[in-house]
């Protein structure tokens, strides 16, 4: 603030620099700047506004380092399975049920999708439903299943985790961990996920913005992780002909910001069926890295999520035109992704 005396500026920048930071001082006629060099990641900016001598505190970095594509300009590319990967200009495609609902369902669905060049089986064990009395999933009987489906097909299985004393089991048994919307931000969870040395993928927050989106993945990747994908999958807004509302630009956004591969969940953003192809299209044009589409061979007796669910044969018919924007060969998709 004006008219701070020279002694307290001095005792601000003494402490700064015991935080290791260096402190370049600009001297205005009223003001004085301090510019602090160096890694702030860990630098509080509530506790510093809180001094009585600060008017304002700016951050002209990202709180975001790990995550961030400015120390790291390369795309990330994550193994997910011998010959399966995302990133760095292949597509993932990750198709399947919402819920695993037997062993005939998910075994069925995983080898119709694996036929239309799905590289990677979804299905949901541990289901996040926001009514106690709907299908909460088949839990570890769902997680067999898949592991069957993948013993059966080769595909990897992506699933989704709920509960931090799962982590150990999901990091035996599953291919890609997913932690859902719902827990984008339960930071525990993502700590231990940190612990691991296996590809997470972690969905937007219905109300998150991107920056809280790297900043989830900054917490897995904190802990030594950096095998971390990002899944957009729409958010909510006051619009409601669709399920969530799904941005297409935040695409390119990410692709500025970080260096880890973003993958983009149609089936969840938009609700309904028939508008999953066209934003399927829409987001592999945008450079997306992966897609997660919701197949169920029977939508209208699904247990979870049948509106936004393909069947095969609707899934098979995007799955050639998306080869016409990204060519397909072999066990990946390998056309460069857009570059802005
Ligand atoms: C899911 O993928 O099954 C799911 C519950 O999605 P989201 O967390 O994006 O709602
Ligand atoms: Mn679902």
């Amino acid at each position: 603030r004006p008219g701070t005396e020279r002694r307290e500026i001095d005792k601000l920048v003494a402490q700064f620099q015991l935080q290791g930071l260096q402190v370049g001082i600009t001297n205005g006629v009223d003001c004085t700047i301090l510019g602090l060099v160096g890694d702030t990641t860990a630098v509080d900016i509530n506790k510093i506004s809180t001094n009585k001598q600060v008017e304002r505190v700016m951050r002209v970095s990202e709180p975001y380092k790990k995550a961030n594509r400015k120390y790291h300009p390369d795309d990330t590319v994550v193994d997910i399975a011998p010959g399966v990967a995302v990133g760095g200009g292949r597509l993932l495609v990750v198709a399947g049920p919402c819920s695993v609902e037997s062993e005939a369902q998910i075994t069925g669905i995983a080898g119709a999708v694996k036929k239309s060049g799905a590289l990677a089986l979804r299905g949901g064990a541990f289901k996040p439903r926001t009514s106690p009395y709907a299908f909460q999933g088949m839990g570890y009987t769902g997680l067999e299943l898949l592991e069957k489906a993948r013993m059966a097909t080769g595909l990897p299985i992506v699933t989704e985790i709920m509960n931090t004393d799962d982590v150990d089991y999901f990091a035996q048994h599953v291919d890609v961990i997913q932690v859902g919307a719902r827990n984008m931000q339960n930071f525990e969870l993502l700590k231990e996920l940190g612990k691991l040395r296996k590809p997470v993928l972690i969905k937007r927050g219905m109300a998150n913005t991107l920056q809280e989106l790297l900043m989830s993945a900054e917490y897995v990747m904190a802990g030594g992780n950096d095998q971390v994908i990002l899944c957009e999958r729409g958010i909510r807004t006051f619009e409601t002909a669709t399920r969530n509302t799904m941005d297409l630009s935040v695409i390119p956004v990410l692709h500025q910001l970080t260096h880890l591969p973003v993958v983009v969940d149609p089936s969840h953003a938009t609700g309904r069926w028939e508008l999953v192809a066209p934003m399927a299209l829409g987001a592999t044009a945008c450079g997306a890295d992966g897609l997660i589409i919701e197949v169920h061979n029977d939508p209208e007796h699904a247990l979870c999520d049948g509106p936004q669910s393909l069947r095969p044969g609707k899934f098979s018919d995007m799955m050639e035109k998306i080869r016409a924007i990204r060519p397909y060969s072999d066990h990946s998709f390998t056309t460069g992704r857009v570059v802005v």
